[in-house]
């Protein structure tokens, strides 16, 4: 479902050019919980952002599902990311609007009649346990809160993959493994393709099926989460 390959990104600084990733091929089957996980600066967030295109690969190629991600001109690229949820570290939230603002906004971005997306709104809430929360601010949730709006925001659009950018690594890890719980909820629920990043093995052990370990900037090992704990 997810096929990447010979992916490679590098940053140009003042002083020098950084390789942040090299030649990265990896394939990620349809309804499963991938984990990538590596130390700071191996590259993760670099190639989970490559996904959606919120970084620029330099070259190499990335399928999801039918798109052919890194070929589509801008107009295709919108429409393509509905179908990709993205859920962050700090949240990323509208402050000035509600939680249901929040959540109705990639669906309004969208051009859905508002009656659907009040009935979608009301749904996906609900999905989140956060009913009770609509007409909160954001400053008024806590950060398990706060991240379950995230995960509500990204599902708005009924996309195919979710992918998290250090989405616990903010809360304490009580409320990590109630969002951990949560994802594991709605992957098996929505039959959503769950991919994320992490450089906690407690939260890859968690929850995912299988793994990748990335180290300066390439794929290192892959397998089953089994295979790596059960087997060192
Ligand atoms: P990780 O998410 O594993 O911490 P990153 O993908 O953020 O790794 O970074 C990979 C490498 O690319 C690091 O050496 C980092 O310093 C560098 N890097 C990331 N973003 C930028 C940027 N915008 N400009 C320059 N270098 C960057
Ligand atoms: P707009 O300016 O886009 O019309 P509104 O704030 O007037 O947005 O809200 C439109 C509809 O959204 C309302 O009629 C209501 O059904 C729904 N809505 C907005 N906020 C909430 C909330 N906190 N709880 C439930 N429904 C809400």
């Amino acid at each position: 479902m997810i096929v990447i390959r010979d992916l490679c990104k590098s940053y140009a600084t003042p002083s020098s050019t950084v390789t942040a990733l090299s030649e990265v091929n990896l394939t990620i089957d349809k309804g499963d919980i991938f984990g990538i996980i590596g130390f700071s600066g191996a590259g993760k967030s670099t190639l989970i952002r490559c996904l959606n295109r919120l970084e620029e690969p330099d070259s190499g190629s990335i399928r999801i599902g039918d798109h052919v991600i890194t070929d589509l001109n801008d107009k295709e690229l919108r429409l393509a990311r509905r179908k990709i949820g993205m859920i962050f570290q700090q949240f990323n939230l509208l402050d000035a609007k509600t939680v249901w603002h929040n959540v109705a906004f990639p669906l309004q971005v969208a051009g859905h009649p508002k009656p659907y997306i009040r009935e979608r709104v009301a749904e996906i809430l609900e999905l989140v346990q956060l009913s009770d929360k609509a007409g909160a601010y954001p400053a008024q949730l806590s950060g398990g809160q706060k991240q379950r709006v995230g995960i509500a925001r990204a599902l708005a659009n009924e996309p195919d993959v979710l992918l998290s950018d250090e989405a616990t690594s903010a809360l304490d890890p009580q409320t990590t493994y109630s969002i951990l719980e949560l994802l594991q909820d709605i992957n098996r629920k929505l039959k959503l393709t769950i991919v994320l990043i992490t450089h906690e093995l407690d939260v890859l052990s968690h929850i995912c099926r299988h793994m990748a370990v990335i180290e300066g900037g390439t794929i290192v090992e892959t397998g089953t989460v089994d295979q790596f704990f059960l087997n060192p």
